[in-house]
């Protein structure tokens, strides 16, 4: 597990990169800057991790692309000390973005292989959630909620209720709605009956998927 001085440079490469592309949110990109996204990747792959692109990691899952995590990140506006919901652990490298950013983190992964690789290598980076949980994200985490923030990261077919109704009044909660691409979409609770609905353009995960038979 290195992490030289070219990493440290091809880092705030990208962070320029996503700065370009209407990331301006510093402590997203000082995050970005930090965490050696190249651990997250096999070491064959070492080459990718810093261009601004998804890539394939184990049990068929991707890393979401650098854009992808730092626009959700960066609208979610995390703060110091929020509770944070996250459905799809994978790589854990958002994960590892929310724990830079301070927030005290819950993680559900549904593949057994990612949830056991995950929970073992991200704290061994110093990335340590208050839970991480083998489980189905439809269902949220009723037992710890309300949550300040939920964020999905595999692109749902529908907004699972029980996600909204987990969310604290004034909690956001932001998911990829769609099949083949998704339309990013944010909810701001704004009372217990009332939520908020924002439409935040296009992007492609991979699906989020329903209870295995
Ligand atoms: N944040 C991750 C993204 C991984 S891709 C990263 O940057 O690495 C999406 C992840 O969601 C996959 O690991 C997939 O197994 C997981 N997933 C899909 N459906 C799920 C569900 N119903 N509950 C929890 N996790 C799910």
């Amino acid at each position: 597990m290195k992490d030289t001085a070219k990493h440290q440079g091809l880092r705030n490469q990208l962070a320029n990169v996503l700065l370009a592309k209407g990331i301006t949110d510093q402590n997203v990109l000082n995050a970005i800057k930090k965490i050696p996204r190249h651990l997250f990747i096999d070491s064959s792959f070492e080459s990718h991790a810093y261009q601004d692109k998804a890539f394939p990691i184990a049990a068929e899952q991707t890393i979401s692309q650098p854009y992808t995590v730092a626009f959700q990140s960066q609208t979610l506006a995390v703060k110091n000390g929020e509770k944070v919901l996250e459905i799809g652990t994978g790589s854990g490298y958002q994960t590892a973005v929310l724990l830079e950013l301070k927030a005290e983190v819950y993680s559900i992964e549904r593949q057994h292989e990612l949830f056991k690789k995950t929970s073992n290598f991200l704290p061994k980076l110093g990335y340590k959630p208050k839970r991480f949980v083998f489980g189905d994200g439809y269902k949220g985490l009723p037992a710890q909620a309300p949550f300040d923030k939920i964020i999905v990261t595999a692109g749902a077919p529908f907004v699972p209720k029980p996600l909204l109704s987990q969310l604290k009044v004034g909690g956001m909660l932001l998911i990829p709605v769609g099949d083949k691409t998704q339309i990013m979409t944010l909810f701001v609770r704004k009372s217990a009956t009332q939520f908020e609905k924002h439409e935040l353009g296009d992007f492609a995960f991979v699906p989020m998927l329903e209870e295995k038979n």
